[in-house]
């Protein structure tokens, strides 16, 4: 990373980590088709079966349960859209990969409403549920819960343990986006018993192109990908060792920076206290729920998002507008409307997102760069 730049979009692709670079590139010199039964093969598969040990880890969950996949869009495809599911529930504030396998799912598809915080409330939540086990053609193993641990544009953390009880109480299929989670808050898919929580690699600094759907024993998978036996069936084609192995070192990485998650904490409360400071009127998006410590949603009023990411772009600071983790696109963000956030805040967000590299500088670089956001803002150019 240039030591000139600032990178706070972490949740849009994590820089990748040392252990991840080096586990890449020793794979890629490796050869060898892990479903080949010679010594190159044997290897092959033994990078892959350590990989998916540490992801396993990560989850919660056993090794076994664990189907490697290019990334979390995959996984949501093959679990939401790959099945003839009769009922999908889904949050108001899931990830596009979601709402557009939604589309395209014929299932009847249920909004589970946020809060003014992006948080689902429990007791709303469960007397949505039952409502809909209500009607008379519902049946349980029918009907699936979609809900994301942590928002990618707020960092709001879901009540997930009593989200995963009111599913399980009623047998109802659970799946967790544990995406931008992972590696930031404990990830447990055995406590809650969520038959599906997808990953993926290059939020927690592993290369890109790499993913895990991670299921129970019992959790039914229609494969997307039919070919070979890869993945137990579950996933056909040879697997793309290089990258799981890079994924497998990130995610042993990312565990360990749980123990150490206060430092996220304090570089985070430092920038949003300075970012404050240089505009007292900032609003913070979310600031009230349990957030990652990673994430800060700042609107700064009568500062539209792309000009201010261009602004911190100018000046070494690496940000987005809201949740441009596809197209810099820079369409109204369907989680803060479901927060009832008014647009003129909405389209003034700007995201930063901290993880493992980030720096005091980083931060200290940001508060300075939000000054030339802040003097845009007031119609006063910097021309020096
Ligand atoms: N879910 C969430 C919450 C995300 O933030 C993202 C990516 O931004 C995805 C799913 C899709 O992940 P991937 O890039 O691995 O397909």
């Amino acid at each position: 990373m240039s030591v000139n730049r600032a990178y706070l979009d972490y949740n849009a692709t994590a820089p990748l980590r040392p252990q991840a670079r080096a586990a890449v590139l020793s794979a890629l010199d490796d050869v060898g088709n892990a479903s080949s039964v010679h010594a190159e093969g044997r290897r092959a598969r033994a990078l892959v079966e350590a990989a998916r040990v540490k992801v396993a880890a990560l989850a919660g969950a056993s090794a076994r349960h664990v189907v490697f996949t290019s990334g979390a869009t995959e996984a949501i495809n093959c679990v939401v859209s790959g099945r003839a599911w009769k009922t999908l529930m889904v949050s108001a504030v899931e990830h596009p990969a979601v709402a557009a396998s939604v589309a395209r799912s014929s299932a009847d598809h249920i909004v589970i409403p946020v809060d003014g915080s992006g948080r689902i409330d429990v007791a709303t939540f469960t007397t949505l549920v039952d409502c809909v086990l209500g009607r008379e053609h519902v049946l349980p193993a029918d009907a699936l819960i979609v809900v994301q641990h942590a928002n990618n544009e707020t960092g709001v953390v879901q009540p997930i343990d009593d989200i995963a009880n009111v599913a399980r109480d009623r047998g109802i299929r659970l799946m967790v986006d544990a995406v931008q989670s992972a590696g930031r808050v404990e990830i447990d898919q055995r406590r809650w018993g969520a038959e599906y929580l997808v990953l993926s690699s290059h939020k927690i600094g592993g290369p890109q192109g790499a993913g895990a759907l991670v299921v129970t024993d019992d959790a039914k998978i229609d494969a997307l990908l039919v070919g070979g036996g890869q993945e137990r069936g579950r996933r056909a084609g040879t697997e793309n060792i290089a990258a799981i192995a890079g994924f497998g070192a990130a995610a042993g990485a990312a565990r360990s920076d749980l123990a150490d998650i206060s430092r996220m904490a304090d570089l985070r409360a430092r920038l949003e206290a300075g970012l404050i400071n240089v505009a007292p009127d900032a609003i913070v998006i979310g600031k009230d729920a349990p957030r990652l410590a990673n994430t800060s949603l700042i609107a700064l009023p009568r500062a539209p998002a792309e000009t201010a990411v261009i602004a911190l772009d100018l000046a070494g600071v690496a940000a987005s507008a809201g949740a441009a983790c596809s197209s810099g696109k820079t369409t109204r963000s369907p989680v803060l409307a479901a927060m009832g956030i008014h647009n003129d805040i909405a389209k003034c967000a700007v995201r930063f997102s901290l993880g493992w590299a980030t720096t005091e500088d980083d931060v200290s670089r940001c508060i300075d760069a939000w000054q030339q956001v802040n003097r845009i803002r007031s119609g006063v150019r910097d021309v020096a």
